[in-house]
């Protein structure tokens, strides 16, 4: 038996998890592996519940279950409160610090069938393929914030910090990983202006006569985001700081159509977590037009890594695959002459096709 804890969140994160769950159950009603879910609270619903982000309950929920499925945390009705109570600073960013979830692999990928959902030209984009490694507990986001008054105003500030360990443990993981894919690792950094990014070039550099099989590239941040757009396929695998990446994959999520495609798992500890890239999008919250595919997507990338289960992981991206070419859309990735299907519909779509499959 598999214990999940499943977090909901916030915004479309209710939404989108009971159609993951979906996913898993048709994975176990075929296969008959027994998979438990515990809800518990996170983010703005921990807020409005209990009075914080992250509940101790849930978090022993999390530490105490062999993985993780999150939905997505935040949203207007808390934006304004302090630091301390935020959703995403508060709960997500500690959560993943506990697990020691260091590193989030995001796959971006097109799938045929969404050619025409991409903003940029078929030709750019047919056959895209790529591993975005994100560190996912140093940098920017956990460094020391303060304010301070000035005479005309405050100053803030916010620390880069990343250290030897840090850069290597990631790195290794993009090397590893690119090994078992195409053997090309970029490596992307602002070398020529941060000071933590010539101790990442520097540190990557070293660590590569360890991988004399992979073809290793520096790029700086802003020629890669140029690039991503310019030429997608010359990337394989790319391993990147926090900010980096959190900024990078949003980028690249176009290639595959929508954000609501995107999806993630962060490893490195015990117990993995799993979760779309997007976030809770309040814009369409409650209104059944959230892609559940991401999360879908994401359930796969739990079966796959943390429980092992590669053929049932691919049996749920190949029932997305025929969903898709069946013609089944949300609102996202809508194209002409498709079928618009809300949240739960396309949930229903997926799990159809796993149990409908031989
Ligand atoms: P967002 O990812 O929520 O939304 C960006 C845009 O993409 C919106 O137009 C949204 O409608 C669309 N979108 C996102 N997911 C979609 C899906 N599955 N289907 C269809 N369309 C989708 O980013 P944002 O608007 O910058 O942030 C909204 C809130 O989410 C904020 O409170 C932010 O802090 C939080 N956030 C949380 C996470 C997380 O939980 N991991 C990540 C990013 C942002």
């Amino acid at each position: 038996m598999y214990k999940i804890a499943c977090l909901p969140g916030d915004g479309i994160g209710v939404e989108i998890i009971p159609q993951a769950v979906k996913a898993i159950e048709a994975i176990s009603k075929k296969y008959g592996y027994e998979f438990h879910f515990t809800e518990a609270y996170v983010g703005g619903a921990a807020l409005d519940a209990v009075g914080v982000p992250l509940p101790e309950e849930t978090l022993k929920l999390c530490k105490e279950s062999d993985a993780v499925l999150l939905g997505a945390i935040g949203g207007p009705k808390w934006d304004n409160l302090p630091v301390h109570l935020r959703p995403e600073g508060a709960s997500l960013l500690p959560l993943r610090k506990e697990l020691g979830l260091y590193a989030n692999l995001r796959p971006v990928v097109l799938y045929d069938a969404l050619l025409d959902a991409s903003t940029l030209k078929k030709e750019v984009i047919a056959g895209c393929d790529i591993m975005v490694i994100r560190e996912l507990t140093g940098g920017l986001y956990f460094g020391e914030k303060k304010r301070e008054k000035t005479e005309r105003g405050q100053i803030a500030v916010d620390t880069l910090v990343y250290s030897t360990e840090e850069i290597e443990r990631i790195a290794r993981l993009g090397f590893e990983t690119a090994r078992k894919r195409n053997k090309k690792l970029c490596s992307v950094d602002k070398a020529n202006v941060l000071e933590s990014s010539r101790l990442w070039r520097e540190t990557v550099t070293d660590l590569a006569k360890e991988y004399p099989d992979v073809e290793l590239k520096h790029m700086y941040v802003d020629n890669c985001a140029m690039q991503l757009v310019r030429w997608p396929k010359q990337f394989d695998v790319i391993v990147t700081e926090n900010t980096f990446g959190d900024i990078l994959t949003d980028q690249a999520s176009m290639i595959s159509g929508s954000l609501g495609m995107l999806a993630s798992a962060s490893i490195g500890g015990k117990v993995a977590l799993y979760e779309p890239s997007h976030g809770s999008a309040p814009d369409i919250a409650g209104q059944k037009k959230a892609n559940p595919l991401a999360a879908i997507l994401s359930a796969a990338m739990m079966l796959r890594y943390s429980f092992n289960l590669e053929i049932e992981a691919q049996e749920i991206e190949q029932a997305v695959v025929r969903v898709l070419d069946k013609g089944y859309r949300t609102p996202d990735i809508m194209q002409k002459g498709c079928t618009l299907v809300n949240t739960e519909e396309m949930g229903d779509k997926v799990a159809d096709e796993i149990l409908r499959a031989r």
